[in-house]
C-alpha cells in the first residue's frame, strides 16, 4: 500500500491546553505528521512562547487563548476561527487539572471547579466543534482520559469521575456522531512527566511507587502519547470509535 494512513496534511487540529506538558507534545507530534495546529491555554505569554517554538522548527501554528471552561469564551474563540477560515478537522480535549484532597475535606467549589475543567469543558468544546463537523460530515475527537478513567485511587475523587466521565462521554459522541462521520475515542496516559506531576515525581516515595507497579519501570514521556494521538485522527483510525486506548508502560494491566 503506497498512501500513508497516518498523514495528516491538510488537516487542522485545535489542541486545548496545548502551551505545555501532554498537549503540547501532541501537537507538536502532530504538526510533525503534516496537521496545521491550533495551539491553547489560558496563559498567553506561554502560549506565545511555545507557539513560536513550534514555528522555528517550521511548522504551521496558530494560537486560541480561552478557558475551556468559559462557554462564551469559547464561542467566541471558534467564531474567530470561522472568520480566519480555520476549519477544525481534529480536536484534543486534553485541557486538564489535578487537585488532591481526601473527599470528608473536599469542599463543593473544589469538586465543581475539576468537573467543570475536565469534564465539562471537554462537552462544551466538543459540541461546539461537532457543529462545524456535521457540516462537513467528517471529524476526529481524541479526549484525554487518565488510568482514572477505570481505576479509583485515594484524594483525587473528582479527578476520577470527570476522567470516567470522558470515557462515557467519548463513547456517547461515538454513539450521536458517529451517523455524521465523525470519530471519537480517548487516550488513557499513565503516570506522564508533565509539570502536573512535579510534586509527585520529587517524592521519592511515590517515584518508586510508579516505577515498581509500572511494567516499563518508569514514568512515561510526553512525546510518547504523540503516536497514539496522531493513530486516533488520521485515516488509519477511520473504522475506530468509541475506544480508550492506554498509554501507561503497562501499568493498567497489572495493578
Ligand atoms: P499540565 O499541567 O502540564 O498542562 C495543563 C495544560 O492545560 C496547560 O496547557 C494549561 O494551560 C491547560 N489548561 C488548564 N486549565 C485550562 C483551562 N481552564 N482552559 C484552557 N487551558 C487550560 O498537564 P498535563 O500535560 O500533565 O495534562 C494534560 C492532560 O492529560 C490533562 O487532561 C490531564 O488530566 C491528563 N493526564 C495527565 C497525566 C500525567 O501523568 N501528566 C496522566 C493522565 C492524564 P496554561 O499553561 O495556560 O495553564
Amino acid at each position: 500500500m503506497s498512501i500513508n494512513l497516518f498523514d495528516l496534511t491538510g488537516k487542522t487540529a485545535l489542541i486545548t491546553g496545548s502551551s505545555r506538558g501532554l498537549g503540547l507534545a501532541i501537537a507538536e507530534g502532530m504538526a510533525a505528521a503534516g496537521a496545521s495546529v491550533v495551539l491553547n491555554g489560558m496563559n498567553g505569554e506561554r502560549l506565545e512562547a511555545s507557539a513560536s517554538k513550534l514555528r522555528d522548527e517550521g511548522f504551521d501554528v496558530n494560537v486560541a487563548a480561552f478557558d475551556v471552561t468559559d462557554e462564551a469564551a469559547v464561542c467566541q474563540a471558534l467564531e474567530r476561527m470561522d472568520h480566519e477560515g480555520i476549519e477544525i478537522d481534529i480536536l484534543v480535549n486534553n485541557a486538564g487539572i489535578q487537585f488532591r484532597k481526601p473527599m470528608l475535606e473536599l469542599e463543593t467549589n473544589d469538586w465543581q471547579r475539576v468537573i467543570d475543567t475536565n469534564l465539562t469543558s471537554a462537552f462544551i468544546v466538543s459540541r461546539e466543534v461537532a457543529k462545524r463537523m456535521v457540516k462537513k460530515g467528517a471529524g476526529k475527537i481524541v479526549n484525554i482520559g487518565s488510568l482514572t478513567s477505570d481505576l479509583a485511587r485515594a484524594t483525587v475523587a473528582p479527578y476520577t469521575v470527570a476522567k470516567g466521565g470522558i470515557k462515557m462521554l467519548t463513547k456517547s459522541m461515538a454513539a450521536e456522531w458517529g451517523q455524521y462521520g465523525i470519530q471519537a475515542n480517548a487516550i488513557g496516559p499513565g503516570y506522564m512527566l508533565t509539570d502536573m506531576n512535579e510534586a509527585l515525581t520529587s517524592n521519592p516515595e511515590f517515584d518508586g511507587w510508579v516505577k515498581g507497579r509500572t511494567p516499563a519501570g518508569r514514568w512515561g514521556r510526553p512525546d510518547e502519547l504523540a503516536g497514539t494521538a496522531i493513530y486516533l485522527s488520521s485515516a488509519a483510525s477511520d473504522y475506530v470509535n468509541g475506544h480508550i486506548v492506554y498509554v501507561d508502560g503497562g501499568m493498567i494491566s497489572v495493578l
